[in-house]
Parts: C-alpha cells; sequence; structure tokens
C-alpha cells in the first residue's frame, strides 16, 4: 500500500490566538522531521497567527469551513478566497457539527468542496452516520450518500486533493471510539464507493482519516487498519502532549 498516513487537528472554536500560536510552535517543533503529512484547523482568527507559524514546517494550515460562494452580501461568512490569502492549503467541509447543529446539507457541501477545489486547494470531506442510522443499519447508506453526493461533479484529476474523513457522528467528543474493525469496515466501503465512482487506482490512493475520540492510546489501533489513512482529531488536538503522540503514531 502506498498511502501516506495524514493526521490532522481540527481545534474548532478554541484558543485565542496567542494560545493557538503557542500550540502551533509546540507541534511544529515536535513533529519536525516527523514522517506523515500534517495539518491544523484553527479558528478563522487564529489562522494569520497559526500561519505564520506553520509556515515552511511540514504542519498544513487547515480552515474549518468556508462560504459557497467566492465573495458578496454573505453576512458572517469567510470566503475561500480570503482564506487563500492568509495561506490556507486545506479545507475541513461537511464536518458533522456543520451538518447537524448548522443544518448544512449534501448539496451545499458539494458546492463548497467544488469552489475550495477550483481555487487549488485541498479539501477534507466529513462523511459519518448518527447513532440511530448505525442502529438501524444505515451506516453504509448514510456514508456513501454523503460521499457520492459531496463529490458530485469533481473531476478525477481533482480528487486526488481530496482527502476524506470518517467520523461517525455518534463518537464525536464523546469519547466512544468506534472499534478499528468497525471503523476499517466502513473505510473499506467507502473505498469501494469511490472505485464506483473513479476506478481502481482513485479508491487505493483515496486517504481516509478516521474521526471520532482518537487519542492516542487508540490511535495506533485504528491505524493499523489496511484502510485506516490517519485521523481526523478534536480534543486531543488541543493540547501538544495528546496531538504529538496521535501523530508519531507508531
Ligand atoms: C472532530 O471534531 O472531527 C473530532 C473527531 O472530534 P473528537 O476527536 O473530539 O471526537
Amino acid at each position: 500500500m502506498s498511502r501516506n498516513y495524514y493526521i490532522a487537528g481540527n481545534w474548532k472554536m478554541h484558543k485565542t490566538r496567542a494560545e493557538a500560536a503557542e500550540l502551533a510552535k509546540a507541534l511544529a517543533a515536535q513533529l519536525k522531521g516527523g514522517k506523515h503529512k500534517y495539518l491544523v484547523a484553527p479558528s478563522f482568527t487564529s489562522l494569520e497567527a497559526v500561519g505564520a507559524v506553520v509556515k515552511g514546517t511540514n504542519i498544513l494550515l487547515g480552515a474549518q469551513n468556508c462560504a459557497p460562494e467566492e465573495q458578496g452580501a454573505h453576512t458572517g461568512e469567510v470566503s475561500v478566497l480570503q482564506l487563500k490569502d492568509l495561506g490556507v492549503q486545506a479545507v475541513i467541509l461537511g464536518h458533522s457539527e456543520r451538518r447537524h447543529i448548522y443544518k448544512e446539507d449534501d448539496a451545499l457541501i458539494n458546492k463548497k468542496v467544488k469552489l475550495v477545489l477550483q481555487h487549488g486547494l485541498e479539501v477534507i470531506l466529513c462523511v459519518g452516520e448518527l447513532l440511530e442510522e448505525r442502529e438501524a443499519g444505515r451506516a453504509e447508506a448514510v456514508c456513501e450518500t454523503q460521499t457520492v453526493k459531496g463529490l458530485e461533479g469533481v473531476s478525477a484529476a481533482d480528487l486526488g486533493r481530496v482527502t476524506i474523513a470518517y467520523e461517525p457522528v455518534w463518537a464525536i467528543g464523546t469519547g466512544k471510539t468506534a472499534t478499528p474493525e468497525d471503523a476499517d469496515a466502513i473505510h473499506a466501503y467507502i473505498r469501494k464507493v469511490i472505485g464506483k465512482l473513479y476506478g481502481p487506482a482513485a479508491a487505493e490512493q483515496m486517504i481516509i482519516q478516521y474521526g471520532g475520540s482518537v487519542k492516542p492510546e487508540n490511535a495506533a489501533q485504528l491505524m493499523a487498519k489496511e484502510n485506516i489513512d490517519g485521523a481526523l482529531v478534536g480534543g486531543a488536538a488541543l493540547k501538544a502532549e495528546t496531538f504529538v503522540p496521535i501523530a508519531q503514531f507508531s
């Protein structure tokens, strides 16, 4: 398997600029020379401060969301052009908190995915089922729909800048982690969906991160699974002492 591991930290609505820059400095020092791909996604307000720290390091600068339009009368939104201007290299889209708290649907997420790719940035597209959907045996179907609709109209050439994050909603911020076997089964299914859409080579190359209460104690077991290619980390990404061991799992 030739896929590289990709570990991303989603800092959500945490940290002032000074706190964010301090964490970024610790990560830049401790992950220097690290063998995987790394990204941190601070709040919009800290992007410039964190960008100044991670510039020229092996840590990419990510944003947690962006508007579905380039510019215009969209009070409270932040555009991909503004993110690019700050040096943002990747945007997390379709996070479950955006889908379920802010009611973003697949069509809106797809619009954002295409816009971000059109401007040359990378995308982390999050998919994942609710607990009731899992209990009703619909986990695969939900992830398939979110993957297919999220990628509608994305060319095979642009797919190389897309990472998928499988994040079962019931595991996010709850301390409950999917078992490595359950997570791997959904990752394999998503890979099959990519294969149907883009062919076997694209499926083989697709990086699929797992997200949902990843911690230093469970990272290695998850990452040992054939179809798990990294992690999207929330709570444990807020401190260097918990993010670094995940990023350096062995
Ligand atoms: C996330 O927000 O993407 C996430 C996976 O959070 P946590 O690690 O806290 O469950």
